[in-house]
């Protein structure tokens, strides 16, 4: 097709629209008008969020013979973020971010303008599938993990499997990337902070000095993964912050440090906050200081289900798609949520240019976009005739 054509196109106009417009997260109020907007133009039904949730769009399109509440026909939903991050932009197109200090780095912009035009191209041909597609726009997938609230409002109880993707760059426009099993990891976050008493520097044995204590704690934290965990099992723990004391001749009263665990298996995950709590407080204890451990549990691992990964490889090549199998990755994203209730796919989706994600040069080829959304229409039809 011409560039013309693309240029004039209607998921050209949104991914504009969407790129120039980046909101963080829970803050996307002109993205979810926007979509609403397109969607109520496309004739597509919107649910109605619980009062609570003012950004996020939940859409529903039903096949022939579909009535609402009807339970007989399967249920797939397709999902995009829809959220963007504190970055100044730094690219040169013509469709750059008109808001200082945020942008779209991430590519949920073009996640969307893809997932909008697939609802449409379901829209469209209605007539020609049965079952019911629902159509997640989902806020704050960055921080702090809008799938769990989208998952709370139960408008999603009756899905049967779930659909998300992800731009990838580095591979070119036209691959599609599919894995089954484990693709992405579960994400922890703490938060230690260590109290002793604080004293002249000149001498310590009248004060608990919490620098040692903090300093021991974080090289014990180092031997979890390389001496307790399985070395076949993915696991990762980073202390990322460490901070106490703010001159030379005091020994301050209180310490603190923050990190992030990322793992795959759920009994490992366990394991290792489990050994983290007893090194911690009991290097504590010994010292004579305290501590109080903030243990945040993010988002589960993003483990694909094999029988959509089938299908997922079969349509893909049948469309002419160059069809790979990505890497895991230690980073996480909270699709797994959707996941932990319903069986799931996260495609990858190649998007060509070399910035990776979160830079500030960071875009998204736009030749993918058609393609990957007729592909995504059609994937959302086959696994709806084949589950
Ligand atoms: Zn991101
Ligand atoms: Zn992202």
């Amino acid at each position: 097709m011409s560039d013309n054509h693309l240029e004039n196109s209607q998921i050209m106009k949104d991914y504009q629209w969407f790129h120039r417009h980046p909101e963080l997260g829970y803050e996307e109020m002109e993205t979810t008008a926007y979509i609403k907007e397109a969607l109520h133009e496309a004739g597509i039904e919107t649910l109605p969020l619980p009062s609570a949730r003012i950004t996020g769009v939940i859409a529903v399109i039903r096949g022939k013979g579909e009535s609402a509440g009807s339970d007989s026909e399967p249920v797939v939903a397709l999902r995009t973020d829809i959220d963007g991050l504190p970055i100044e932009e730094m690219t040169n197109v013509s469709y750059k971010s008109l808001y200082p200090g945020r942008m779209h780095a991430c590519g949920h912009d073009f996640h969307m303008a893809l997932v909008l035009q697939a609802a449409r191209l379901l829209q469209q041909t209605k007539e020609d599938w049965s079952g019911t597609v629902k159509v997640i726009f989902q806020p704050a997938e960055e921080l702090p993990g809008g799938a769990k609230e989208m998952v709370e409002t139960g408008l999603l109880e009756d899905v049967d499997a779930y659909v998300g993707l992800h731009t990838t760059p580095g591979r070119p426009s036209g691959a599609i990337g599919i894995r089954s099993g484990g693709l992405m990891a579960a994400v922890d976050r703490f938060e230690v902070t260590v109290s002793g008493r604080g004293c002249h520097g000149a001498a310590p044995h009248e004060g608990i000095d919490v620098i040692p204590v903090i300093c021991q704690i974080v090289t014990a934290l180092q031997t979890i993964v390389s001496r307790q965990v399985d070395p076949f099992a993915p696991a990762v723990l980073s202390v990322t912050a460490v901070s106490a004391g703010n001159t030379w001749n005091v020994i301050p009263s209180e310490g603190s440090f923050c990190g992030t665990v990322r793992s795959f298996s759920p009994q490992v995950r366990a394991q290792i906050k489990e050994r983290f709590y007893r090194l911690t407080e009991q290097l504590t204890d010994a010292s004579g200081a305290e501590c109080r451990i903030d243990w945040y549990e993010g988002p589960p691992a993003v483990i694909n289900d094999e029988g959509l990964c089938k299908i997922a490889a079969k349509t893909a090549t049948e469309s002419g798609y160059q069809v790979y199998e990505p890497e895991q990755t230690m980073v996480g994203e909270d699709f797994s949520f959707y996941q932990e209730k319903q069986k799931g796919i996260f495609l990858r989706v190649g998007t060509g240019y070399d910035k990776p994600l979160h830079h500030a040069e960071f875009l998204a080829d736009p030749a993918a976009l058609e393609p990957t959304a007729e592909y995504l229409a059609l994937l959302v039809k086959k696994i709806l005739a084949e589950i």
